[in-house]
């Protein structure tokens, strides 16, 4: 596989162009293009008038060999890294042990996913509701002021940001590409195709419901098990090793493999931790803050007369359904009664 790097080619070119440039680059016939994708697509908007898209292309051609030493003297024809995911493991099909995941937000949801497609059929704990009845309870306390201590915006299946609209910044240093395979397995769920090679992808909100609800079937398929409204309260050891945990209701689970992915609300968890004396490290200190503006004063100052063009995010259309109308899993076809903000560029879709 060759990766092609600073491929660029105006806005708005047509799809075959991408093909062509490729076929000149490398000095080859069409027949001898097997495949190729998009891995990265950039913008460069230093001239507003001339807006540039940047393409990192992986192609697979016929005499690979032959085309590369062909093109040794452009930087931009290399062999395609290793961007795969390599399990660390695989299970022992005698084993009986099972390993257990407390918290199923991003980190719970990874770890169970992996160690699932390892075949640890780990157990997940998690002291919130599942994804849906949590919706109710997050807007019951946002629209009515009610909170559910156990059932909220931050604890609950998918944790702290599924109510967000998913923004996948992180992981800009990322030699080892675990976020591409984080990235890959949002797109199984259901995520947009382009969060792979978009430069700012975002998922959408309530899309991030249907996926973390797929991701649950995925590990519970691959044999693992998810207890809801089950929070931790005490963790057993025995001479530095960990022998199980104990459940709000007393319940008594064993194991010796316990992952903690708690993110960071759970206050109690801590002290709890704390106190059994399990070395706990407070994370370096970050803040951040936000100044809103117009996105429409942002795109003009970006790309100038292409400010509302469709293919640089810029004009915004939202897809989304009402919220009582997800929540009863019905398609949505008009606002209640309170205006969103947001109206302006939302069009309604049904989420599953
Ligand atoms: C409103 C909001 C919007 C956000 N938007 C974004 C965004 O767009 N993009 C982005 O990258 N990040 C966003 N974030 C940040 C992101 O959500 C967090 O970084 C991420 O959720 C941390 O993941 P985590 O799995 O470590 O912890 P969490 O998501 O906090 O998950 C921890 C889970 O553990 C469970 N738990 C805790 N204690 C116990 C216990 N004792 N027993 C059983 N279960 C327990 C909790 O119920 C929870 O479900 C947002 C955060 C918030 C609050």
């Amino acid at each position: 596989m060759l990766r092609l790097t600073e491929l660029k080619l105006p806005l708005e070119h047509a799809p075959g162009e991408i093909k062509a440039t490729i076929l000149k680059q490398l000095g080859i016939a069409e027949s001898d293009l097997v495949s190729f994708t998009i891995f990265r697509r950039g913008v460069d908007a230093r001239k507003s008038h001339a807006i540039l898209f940047v393409y990192t292309l992986e192609v697979e051609v016929r005499n690979e060999t032959n085309v590369l030493a062909r093109c040794k003297k452009n930087p931009h024809v290399k062999i395609a890294p290793d961007t795969g995911y390599h399990f660390v493991a695989q299970a022992a099909t005698s084993s009986a042990e099972r390993p257990v995941i407390v918290g199923l937000g991003p980190a719970g949801l990874f770890a169970g996913l992996i160690l699932a497609q390892s075949g640890f059929k780990p157990l997940i704990l998690e002291r919130g509701k599942a994804v849906r009845e949590r919706t109710k309870d997050t807007f019951g306390l946002w629209r009515q002021g009610v909170l559910n201590p156990e059932s909220n915006v931050q604890f609950g299946e998918g944790g702290a940001g599924t109510f967000s609209d998913g923004k996948l910044y992180s992981q800009v240093k990322d030699p080892k590409h675990y976020g591409r395979k984080v990235l890959q397995e949002f797109v199984k769920a259901g995520a947009p195709e382009e969060i792979l090679y978009v430069s700012h992808p975002h998922i959408g909100t309530f899309r991030l419901v249907g996926m973390v609800e797929k991701m649950r079937e995925t590990i519970l398929a691959l044999g693992g098990e998810i207890r809801f409204q089950s929070r931790v309260d005490d963790i057993e050891v025995e001479h530095g090793q960990v022998q199980g945990v104990v459940l709000a209701s007393g319940e008594h689970i064993p194991t010796r493999h316990l992952i903690l992915a708690v993110g960071h609300s759970a206050r109690d968890t801590f002290e709890m931790i704390h106190k059994r004396g399990i070395y706990i490290e407070a994370k370096p200190f970050s803040i951040g803050f936000r100044i809103e503006h117009p996105q429409s004063l942002i795109d003009r100052a970006r790309y100038g007369n292409h400010a509302e063009h469709p293919l640089l995010g810029a004009q915004l259309s939202s897809p989304r359904p009402a919220l009582g109308d997800f929540i009863q899993g019905k398609p949505s076809t008009a606002f209640g009664s309170v205006q969103p903000s947001y109206a302006p560029g939302v069009h309604f879709v049904r989420f599953e």
